[in-house]
């Protein structure tokens, strides 16, 4: 597990999630619902995942580059990269 690596790690600004996590901020926006959701590691932005009918983290992957995000579900720890497609654990920072 440790032998896959990713490096976009120096691309990685934010790891902690908001208290609150309020909801996919595309969907609330858009009064859509979503399944599960991930955040931006680089600019902390909430997003949907890919069950979502909107996939609004791969959409803010494709239209910024940022390449890691994090699950933003209570109690999940693990993060994915979308470049590598690899799956690994939350960075320290
Ligand atoms: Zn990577
Ligand atoms: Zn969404
Ligand atoms: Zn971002």
């Amino acid at each position: 597990m440790a032998s896959a690596s990713c490096a976009h790690l120096d691309q990685v600004e934010v790891t902690e999630l908001p208290e609150p996590v309020e909801g996919c901020e595309e969907c609330l926006r858009t009064a859509s619902s979503w399944v599960h959701l991930r955040m931006c590691l680089t600019c902390g932005t909430i997003g949907c995942c890919d069950n979502s009918p909107n996939r609004h983290a791969t959409v803010h992957f494709r239209e910024t580059g940022h390449p890691l995000v994090r699950s933003a579900e209570p109690g999940e720890s693990w993060a994915w990269c979308y470049v590598d497609e690899l799956g690994l654990a939350v960075p320290s920072g």
